[in-house]
């Protein structure tokens, strides 16, 4: 059976080039890249190597790129660091109703461990933060604001130059979790005012299990885990020198691509998207019309529910993921669509399907054959028509 792979902002797979690259750090170049013999000093080039491109490709120095096991641990890192080591200024945050859980969470610890308090802001019915109410919710205490690049349910892209400015003004640091964004939209952390800023590898066809902060000189910060003096004594722990190197290789390759990538994605996107209106009523696009990733498609088919969509999909070899996720037998509704205002009936049944260099035009044509009468089936059964 066909297999098509839609779910690339769950992961992507690991590209043949950047393997290959990773390869002689796995297997004769295992030197500790903090040992001074010769082994060492190879991986010690290797790993600055890959710094060098990664700083490049987001218009930084290398020097302020630090290596981290992914975007959990980097916004982990941004946040309870920035928290820990700015207490003295107050305990207060913004952050917004649309971030992936590994922020949300660590806001929630910085609540109840740390005592901070949050604001949490709204979006409007695309996605897209509220500039009004960003800046009535600063305070003489806020010492962080956390927004998201670009939506890993929607895409939908953030204003991030703005909030970039108004934190600036008041003298607040910006972190942006960018895994979404990294290799798919340009991400200038100086151009744009970013302070900290978080990637994961596994999301741009690197390897799972690495990724990176961009922390700004000057920026104050407490590392949270303690040990080695590797990364400048900002993230102990003996570096992941394959990783690193296929992350390295992996930006460079998403760099070199990205137009006729992002040409190639927008493509299959509007196929897949204008092919279902035509065979079905009552689709909805969810995320941001225009100002979103291009390749991610958020849908709501009216009238059935999102899972029973997934089952029928994977049995017809269509990986995609859904907007709601099945929390203790109960359908919970995606936080981001409910904050969008999404009406619960609309969001039940939402898709995710997110696409990758790879899919292709007959790809989007199978959907096109198999998803509508999956659609129309489910849809005679259901009890919500
Ligand atoms: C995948 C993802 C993460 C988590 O990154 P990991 O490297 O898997 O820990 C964080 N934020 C966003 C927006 C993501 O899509």
């Amino acid at each position: 059976m066909k297999q098509i792979y839609l779910d690339h902002n769950a992961t992507t797979p690991l590209r043949k080039e950047v393997l290959d690259a990773m390869m002689p750090y796995l297997t004769e170049e295992y030197g500790n890249a903090s040992s001074m013999h010769t082994k060492g000093q190879n991986a010690r080039k290797a790993v600055e190597a890959s710094r060098e491109i990664i700083g490049n490709a987001l218009g930084t120095e290398p020097v302020d790129i630090i290596f981290t096991s992914g975007g959990t641990e980097s916004d982990n890192f941004a946040i309870k660091g920035v928290c820990m080591a700015n207490i003295d200024k107050g305990r207060h945050i913004i952050t917004s109703m649309v971030e992936h859980s590994a922020v949300l969470d660590t806001c929630k610890f910085a609540e109840e461990e740390l005592g901070f308090e949050v604001t949490y802001l709204p979006v409007d019915k695309y996605g897209v933060v509220d500039m009004q109410a960003l800046k009535d919710s600063i305070r003489k205490d806020t010492v962080l604001i956390s927004i998201m690049f670009a939506n890993n349910e929607i895409g939908t892209i953030q204003p991030i130059k703005e909030i970039g400015g108004i934190a600036k003004k008041n003298g607040i640091y910006f972190h942006t979790d960018a895994v979404q964004a990294l290799g798919k939209e340009d991400v200038d952390v100086e151009g744009l005012g970013i302070d900290l800023c978080s990637f994961s590898a596994h999301k741009l066809n690197g390897p799972k299990g690495v990724g990176a902060i961009y922390i700004r000189k000057g920026v104050k910060i407490m590392p949270f885990q303690a040990g080695g003096h590797q990364e400048r004594k900002k993230r102990a722990g003996t570096l992941n020198v394959p990783g690193i190197v296929g992350f390295g290789k992996a930006v460079e390759i998403a760099k070199r691509d990205v137009k006729n990538n992002n040409k190639h994605l927008e493509k299959l996107t509007k196929r897949l998207w204008d092919g279902l209106n035509k065979q079905l009523k009552e689709l909805y696009l969810n995320g941001h019309p225009d100002n979103r990733l291009s390749n991610t498609l958020n849908i709501s088919f009216r009238y059935v529910e999102g899972e029973s969509l997934l089952l029928n999909f994977d049995l017809k070899g269509i990986f995609a993921s859904t907007g709601s996720a099945c929390t203790s037998g109960s359908l919970e509704p995606s936080h981001v669509l409910i904050a969008m205002g999404v009406p619960p009936e609309v969001s039940q049944g939402s898709i995710r399907f997110s696409f990758g260099y790879e899919n292709t035009i007959e790809e989007v044509d199978y959907c096109l054959a198999e998803i509508p009468p999956i659609v129309n089936k489910l849809r005679e059964m259901s009890p919500l028509c």
